[in-house]
């Protein structure tokens, strides 16, 4: 720089009105001018200034002469920010617009220096940017899908959680229809339409659908947002995935359900006469317990020989009739056997046809006893293995109900036969043959058809007693009953009707045809062999008298009396011989005329 050169002066009168620091700078980097505003800001005097080197007075130095360099070589340059130590300590931001000057032959003399304080804008500015970081950072955080939509339907912006719940990129769901991504898009802008006219819609169903096909059911919380002016920019729409949810619920219904199954399962049972009764009960109860799954219900026999089918479900092979209880290794070993349920060395049971799916046999007990086994079979695509543990229970609980049930019935079983059947021939007794006998002549009336009932007497008992002894009595009639239930047919009833007397209740036989047929059992007892320890019993006879309805009686004590009448005359005739009663239908009138049915006469 040469001395003859004029100073590069400010139009001062102009410039010093302006509240923008300005200062002129020559080639050399050195402050030739400042305006006043530079003097008020900086709080610094002029000679502080003229003279000075202009990088000098920012912090970063090197920087600041690097902005001078490129401004001479760029002749010019605009929106450069350095930072300044200010007045009060603080540094202060300002944002540099350098012209270059030249004289009047166009020769470069130095540089022009407009200095803005930026300080103030540029904090607001970083508050604003913080402030929507931080409100987008929360929207990203939010697990719930977050849309913006605008009035006519399109997605303005999306957060991550949308992105993962559709499948779909940020870019391709921005400017697209908000509906396309539901299974019922015309339920999706009905809700739309529902914000506009009140404002915002709340737990608004809908299903999202995922690229992948999958579905969520999402409850939707939206609300209408306006700009400054205070028009409706568009709608701010929050979903709430519900799956877990609706999954809890779901599981608490199939619990509940369950539940009341087993219950009314358990009720009905109780109800129950016979386990042949419990049956259809128990494969219905199981079929919906169990849906989708198959199984079988097998029942040990009384005497605990054989595992019996006692029916299936679900569409269970029905090829197992019965099978030996160590076939189920349940039953062996007195616990539930699972195979395919978790990683065992579990063998398969032998009583199952070879199959890879994976089963449960679960031992039926009670007090101890086995009664039988249930054997599900699950189908294994099906089910996780939360699944299948919430199975093996459900079975576990439902075999429990089972036993209890079947238990209970078994004893009844035996109690009844017990109160029905005469103990030392197994045959019915008296109480019972009275009320079958009255209920088979209403059926035989019903339908037209005849009946016959043939009351039995062992000839001369008392002194086949009294001659070989009570126990050869005894043996003779346990085996005049077996000879009875062997020629027993189709309904026909046998009972002992006390002592060695004993009838038999043949539904739909005619007297003619009763008497052709027990003609042939009079002779098959003249032909019995008793033994008593080894040694031959004398042989003995019959005597027998029938009556049959409609023919000789219409009630049950009248055909009685006229089968122990006729049987009466058997006696009477000799023994060993069948009479038929003689007295026809209208007896039953006279016997009304004489005031009253007349009771047996015990004849034998
Ligand atoms: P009738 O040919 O006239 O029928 O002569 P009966 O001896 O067979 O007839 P009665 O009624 O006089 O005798 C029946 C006998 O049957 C009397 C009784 O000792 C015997 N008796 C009854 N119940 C049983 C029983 O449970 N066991 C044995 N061993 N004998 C019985
Ligand atoms: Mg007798
Ligand atoms: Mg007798």
């Amino acid at each position: 720089m040469t001395s003859d050169v004029p100073p590069l002066l400010l139009e001062t009168h102009f410039l010093d009105a302006t509240e923008v620091p300005m200062l002129a700078v020559d080639l050399d980097g050195r402050v030739t001018d400042v305006n006043s505003a530079t003097l008020r800001q900086s709080q610094r005097s002029r000679e502080h200034w003229v003279g000075s080197e202009f990088a000098s007075h920012f912090s970063d130095r090197g920087e600041a002469e690097e902005v001078f360099r490129e401004a001479l070589s760029c002749c010019g340059l605009s929106g450069r920010s350095l930072r300044v130590p200010g007045a009060d300590g603080q540094v202060a931001e300002l944002e540099l617009h350098l012209a270059c000057a030249h004289d009047a032959n166009g020769q470069l003399l130095g540089l022009f220096v407009e200095a803005r304080d930026i300080t103030s804008i540029k904090a607001a500015e970083q508050r604003l940017m913080a402030a929507s970081h931080y409100a987008r950072s929360l929207l990203e955080a939010s697990l719930d899908p977050l849309v913006t939509i605008s009035p006519d339907g399109k997605i303005m912006d999306v957060n991550r959680a949308t992105e993962l719940i559709t499948g779909r990129s940020r870019d391709s769901l921005i400017g697209s229809d908000f509906s396309d991504y539901f299974t019922e898009p015309e339920k999706a802008r009905a809700g739309y339409r529902q914000v506009f006219s009140s404002g915002h819609v709340t737990d608004y169903p809908l299903v999202l659908r995922h690229t992948s096909g999958s579905t969520t059911d999402v409850l939707y919380n939206a609300t209408v947002y306006h700009d400054e002016s205070g028009h409706v920019a568009g709608v701010f729409a929050a979903a709430r995935d519900i799956t877990q949810l609706k999954r809890s619920q779901e599981a608490l219904e199939s619990t509940n359900r369950e539940v009341m199954l087993l219950g009314q399962m358990t009720g009905l049972l109780q109800s129950c006469r016979t386990v042949e009764e419990s049956l259809p009960i128990l494969r219905e109860t199981m079929a919906q317990l169990f849906p989708g799954s198959s199984g079988q219900l097998l029942l040990l026999r009384p005497s605990g020989n054989l595992l019996e089918d006692a029916g299936t479900w679900g569409g269970h092979p029905q090829s197992l009739q019965t099978a030996p209880p160590a076939d189920c290794w349940a039953l062996r070993r007195g616990h539930i056997h699972d195979i395919g349920f978790e990683r065992t060395i579990n063998p398969p049971c032998r009583h199952i046809d070879a199959d890879d799916r994976p089963y449960l046999c679960i031992p039926l007990l009670a007090q101890g006893t086995a009664l039988g086994i249930l054997h599900l079979v699950i189908d294994p695509t099906a089910t996780t293995q939360a699944q299948r543990l919430h199975y093996r229970h459900l079975a576990a609980t439902a075999a429990d109900s089972i036993s209890l049930g079947m238990a209970n019935l078994r004893l009844r079983e035996s109690l009844h036969a017990m109160s029905i059947r005469d103990p030392l021939t197994g045959l019915y007794n008296r109480r019972f043959m009275e009320e079958a006998l009255a209920r088979e002549i209403s059926r035989m009336t019903r339908a037209n058809k005849p009946l016959t009932i043939a009351m039995l007497d062992i000839d001369h008992f008392k002194r086949f007693n009294d001659t070989y002894g009570h126990e050869a009595g005894d043996i003779v009639l346990k085996d005049f009953a077996l000879l009875m239930s062997s020629f027993r047919e189709g309904s026909d009833l046998a009972c002992r009707y006390g002592g060695e007397e004993f009838l038999l209740i043949l539904p739909e036989l005619g007297p003619e045809q009763a008497r052709s047929r027990l003609d042939g059992f009079r002779e098959d007892v003249g032909h019995l062999n008793v033994m008593l320890h080894g040694k031959p019993l004398p042989n003995i006879t019959v005597s027998i008298g029938l009556a049959s309805l409609p023919a000789h009686a219409g009630t049950s004590a009248n055909l009685i009396k006229a089968a122990d009448d006729a049987l009466y005359r058997a006696k009477q005739g000799g023994r060993n011989r069948v009479e038929v009663a003689t007295a026809g239908h209208p007896a039953d009138k006279a016997a009304a005329d004489a005031g009253g049915t007349p009771a047996s006469s015990g004849a034998a």
